[in-house]
Formats: C-alpha cells, sequence, structure tokens
C-alpha cells in the first residue's frame, strides 16, 4: 500500500477549533432553551464596506466583457495592488518596502504554511508558547518539530514561554534557533510589544543568521503609540525578518480572501555548499511554480481599501471590534478576573478564578452563562490557566456578553 507522508500522522486530533465547534454544538443540541453567544472563534461579523463592494462590482462587470476581461495575472499579484499596499502601509509611513517586495496571497495563513517550502528541513524553530496553531502544526507537517512527549511540547521546537509571569514579553531563547515566530499584536494573548522589547528579536537574528517569521495579521489593532504596526519599524529587520500580513480581521474578508507576505531583497540564506542565497528569489520560484495568484476580484477589492473611503471604512471597522474589545475588558475586569489584551487588539486573555483549569472555565462560562470562549491549553501548554475572548461579535451580542461576564464572580 501507499506510504503516507507519516509526519501528519503525529498531529494529534481534531485542529483546536473545530473540537470546540463540537463540544459547544453537543452542548446546543442538549440545551436548545439556552441563548448561547459565541465570543470564542475568530471570525469577523460585519459585513464587507462599500469601497470594497463596489470595487468587486466593478471587478465583475470587467470580467463579463471580452474587451475588459482579465484571466491569470501575475503569481506573485496585481501591481496596482502591491503598488498600493507599498504606498499605503509602508512608503507613506516613513518604513522602506518596495511593491516588488510585496507577494499577494489568498490569505496569511496559505503563506505562513507555505514559508516552510524555502527553509530547511532540519531548522531549529522556536515559537512563543501560547501560540496560533498553525506555526506548530506546519512545523509538524514539515518535520520539523519531533515528537509530541506528554507534557504537550514537540521535542524539537523551542518554546519561549508568554504568560502572567513575565508580563507577558517573551524572553530571547537561550540556544541558538534558526527560525522564530512571533505574532503581534498578539492572537491568542492581546497583548504587544513595544519597540524596544521587539528589538533584541530583531538583533538576535542578525546576531545569530536567524529568521524572524513576524505575523502581523492584527497590525490595524494598534492604538498605543510605541507599539509597532511593522517589523520593518525597527532598524535591521530587512535583513532578518519576513512580515505576514492579512485582509482577513482588519477588512472583513475571511471569506472574500486576500493577504500578502512581505519578503525584503535583503534577506539571505545559505545554500547547502554554502554560498549565500536570496530568500525573495527562492519565494518567488515558490509561488510561481505552486501558486497562481489570488483572484482578480478580491485583488480589486484590496485595492479599494487604499483610497481615501476605503481607509476610513476599514479605520471605523477596526474601531468597531476595539469598541467591543473595550466593553468586554472593562465588564471582565470589573467582574473581578484578571484580563490581558484588548486594547490594541481584538482579542482578551483572561486568567482563570479559583485555580480552574483552562478547559473547566470554558465548560463553567458555557453552562453557566452560555459563552463560548476558546480554552487556552489549545494554544499550547503555557496557555492552560486561560481563556480567550474575542471581540468579532457584534455590538449587541458584545454587550450581552459582558453583562453576563459580569455577574460571573458574584
Ligand atoms: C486570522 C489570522 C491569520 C490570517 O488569516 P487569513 O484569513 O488566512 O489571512 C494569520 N495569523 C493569525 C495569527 C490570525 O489570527
Amino acid at each position: 500500500m501507499l506510504k503516507v507522508n507519516s509526519d501528519y500522522c503525529k498531529l494529534p486530533g481534531s485542529y483546536l477549533f473545530s473540537e470546540i465547534a463540537r463540544i459547544v454544538s453537543d452542548f446546543a443540541a442538549a440545551h436548545p432553551e439556552v441563548d448561547i453567544i459565541r465570543m470564542g472563534i475568530g471570525d469577523v461579523t460585519q459585513p464587507l464596506c462599500e469601497p470594497a463592494i463596489r470595487a468587486i462590482h466593478e471587478a465583475a462587470e470587467r470580467l463579463s466583457r471580452a474587451e475588459t476581461f482579465r484571466g491569470y495575472g501575475p503569481e506573485q499579484g496585481h501591481r496596482f495592488l502591491r503598488e498600493a499596499i507599498a504606498e499605503g502601509d509602508y512608503r507613506s509611513r516613513g518604513i522602506d518596502v518596495s511593491p516588488d517586495e510585496i507577494f499577494i496571497s489568498d490569505g496569511a495563513k496559505s503563506d505562513i504554511g507555505n514559508i516552510g517550502d524555502i527553509i530547511s528541513a532540519d531548522a531549529r524553530v522556536a515559537v512563543t508558547d501560547p501560540v496560533y496553531p498553525v506555526y506548530v502544526d506546519t512545523s509538524v507537517m514539515a518535520g520539523r518539530a519531533g515528537t509530541l512527549g506528554p507534557d504537550g511540547r514537540w521535542s524539537r521546537l523551542v518554546y519561549i514561554p508568554v504568560t502572567e509571569d513575565n508580563g507577558f514579553v517573551p524572553r530571547l531563547p537561550e540556544e541558538k534557533v534558526d527560525v522564530i515566530y512571533l505574532c503581534y499584536p498578539n492572537n491568542p494573548t492581546g497583548t504587544t510589544l513595544t519597540r524596544a522589547q521587539l528589538q533584541p528579536w530583531v538583533d538576535y537574528c542578525r546576531q545569530h543568521g536567524s529568521l524572524l517569521i513576524f505575523d502581523a495579521a492584527y497590525e490595524a489593532y494598534v492604538t498605543s503609540a510605541d507599539v509597532p504596526r511593522s517589523i520593518y519599524e525597527l532598524p535591521g529587520a530587512r535583513e532578518v525578518a519576513i512580515e505576514f500580513r492579512s485582509f482577513s480581521k482588519t477588512a472583513g474578508f475571511t471569506g472574500l480572501r486576500l493577504g500578502y507576505t512581505v519578503m525584503p531583497h535583503t534577506l539571505v540564506g545559505l545554500e547547502c555548499d554554502g554560498n549565500p542565497v536570496s530568500l525573495h528569489r527562492l519565494w518567488l520560484r515558490r509561488q510561481t511554480t505552486k501558486f497562481n495568484g489570488a483572484s482578480y476580484v478580491s485583488q480589486c477589492a484590496g485595492a479599494a481599501l487604499y483610497t481615501p473611503e476605503g481607509r476610513k471604512s476599514v479605520a471605523d471597522g477596526v474601531n468597531y471590534y476595539l469598541e467591543n474589545a473595550r466593553l468586554l475588558r472593562e465588564s471582565i475586569s470589573a467582574s473581578g478576573l484578571k484580563v490581558w489584551g484588548g486594547v490594541d487588539s481584538p482579542y482578551l486573555w483572561v486568567k482563570t478564578p479559583d485555580g480552574l483549569t483552562s478547559r473547566e472555565f470554558f465548560t463553567q462560562l458555557l453552562h453557566r452563562h452560555g459563552i463560548v470562549t476558546t480554552p487556552g491549553a489549545g494554544f499550547g501548554p503555557s496557555g492552560e490557566g486561560y481563556v480567550r475572548l474575542t471581540a468579532f461579535n457584534t455590538r449587541e451580542n458584545t454587550i450581552r456578553a459582558a453583562a453576563r461576564m459580569a455577574e460571573n464572580v458574584k
């Protein structure tokens, strides 16, 4: 019989979110009278903004006529979008990124998973703990994680704890690692790092020849002046960092699909014979071979977000969720629970009371209040003792959930 890629077989059970979904749907079936409010999963609820919708209609019109029809576009993405991004997200903020360094994708998750293609199979990978599970699972699939221990840690991954004990500021790895995944503003904790707190990571990577994989999916939520929106705000980052961005949580594109990766020309790795090679060149080769570009319609919608009207719509949408986060944060802390995040981020990270495990507190909130959260343990061993709430629900549901959370401790 066919031998499969056994690295896939190492992955434990179901993906976290599908497991939570099953528990909740079983509960809903058993208790049809309970009005369940879903504060767990990271999908948005607000519709696409007007400028994006208009661009989608116009793109559909162009596709409907032979004279304006577009087929395959460049694998790297249409020039009009890459220029809008380089100008709108970087150059206008004094950050040096050229359109040629931007690769449009169908969302950040694909690129996060695919980036491993251009990295040596034996690279040592470091992740924060808790962590967005995609970094870990894709490392497992690529054979870089080793074996899963009884403590929930993979033998070849380096875990960097991020907890209340260190004020949610990760410490640099003590050993040399080749690849570091950082996500700021962070999913799941909702916490951020200031420029001063991030700089040592860039410096570490320069010193050790490591690659910093920076997931900036939530950059639009940054409101604090000392928190960077791009890793390239930091000196030296262009030599060590790849940045992932997504339109999913900033413009409601979770269903439409669009993201991009910044791959500076200044990133260099080593071939096995010791010769330097441009990562940009490898990524371009990878994308032109395995990817045929994001949909034209999505790219037109994305470009519309960089018009003055589009920018305002994006800001309004982000502020809507930030206000939800503020409401949740206030009611949770008023209830006596400890909470982090929700200021520069749509995520809130809540400490479980009375030494409950994250699964126990998840169950308590579901059974007592009909509120769905995500148990922190699902994001890694150091997520134990916390649950995650998101600000992505509607204002109405958020207000109701906030009121129920405030009742919790009483
Ligand atoms: C949602 C999310 C993404 C990106 O999702 P896409 O929809 O694939 O663009 C990337 N990273 C993190 C941490 C996320 O939460």
